[in-house]
């Protein structure tokens, strides 16, 4: 039986004149540990490289049987209707269209999602939902998510909905995980469902289990058996492995 093929939004790293390698020059990137979990999980990742192209986008989905919208930059707010607050909160516009254009593919052609930390954010506000730009200054007295200086050594536990897709991979309801964002699921889209919370309230996990639609706001490709972390917080693996075994199900390949 053949693997299941699973296509990775990239990150984009623009020209930077410190950086003397393709100087001047736009890189496609994506962050190991993801396609390593996808892998771990029996999957086949595929780095999707950014074009302009749409039609070539949806050819490009076409070719895989989910997609997984990686972590990464900002959702620019223009995306649910709001201007940036602040011009260090403007995003990045080109990711949102590219990323816009593989989640519209994926869906018209019926195949799973899973977004991950900024991937939970597109997908919420391409689907019709809203973000606080930033946590910290829009939600007082909340927790806090992202630590520029803790990075992912900043945790907080999240209370997982006994009616969801993450509720049968853990034994307890309530599960320690990574927090490496400022914005957050504020108007939750329409036809997803809220998982997970914060002790905050702040939404840490969504689901459209009718379209095979995932999203979760830590990192679970950093919990692996080589962080750091791995014998408190709760092990990543079992996020890949619920996906890959839905996308396998749905490709007719179970
Ligand atoms: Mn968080």
């Amino acid at each position: 039986m053949r693997p299941v093929l699973i296509g990775m939004s990239c990150g984009t790293s623009y020209p930077d004149p410190s950086r003397l390698l393709f100087l001047g020059k736009s890189l496609d990137y994506g962050e190991q540990r993801l396609s390593a979990a996808l892998a771990r999980a029996g999957a086949l990742p595929f780095l999707l490289p950014v074009l302009p192209d749409t039609s070539t986008l949806v050819a490009l989905v076409e070719r895989v049987d989910a997609l997984v919208l990686s972590g990464g930059s900002d959702v620019a707010p223009g995306v649910y209707g709001e201007a940036p607050l602040r011009p260090e909160w403007a995003g990045d516009p080109a990711r949102d269209a590219y990323e816009q254009a593989l989640l519209g593919a994926a869906l018209a052609q019926g195949k799973p999602v899973l977004g991950v930390c900024r991937g939970i954010q597109l997908l919420n506000a391409a689907l019709g939902g809203s973000l606080y730009q930033d946590i910290g200054y829009q939600v007082p007295g909340a927790l806090v998510h992202r630590d520029a200086a803790r990075y992912d050594d900043n945790e907080h536990t999240v209370r997982l909905c006994v009616e969801s897709w993450l509720a049968p991979l853990y034994d307890e309801r309530e599960i320690l995980v990574n927090s490496v964002h400022h914005q957050a699921i504020k108007a939750l889209a329409p036809g997803l469902r809220a998982c997970a919370w914060a002790p905050d309230g702040i939404i840490e996990a969504v689901a459209d289990e009718r379209r095979d639609i995932y999203g979760v706001q830590w990192h679970p490709e950093w919990l692996d058996r080589d962080s750091p972390h791995f014998a408190r917080r709760a092990p990543g693996d079992p996020v890949f492995a619920a996906f890959v075994a839905r996308v396998r199900a749905r490709a007719g390949l179970a």
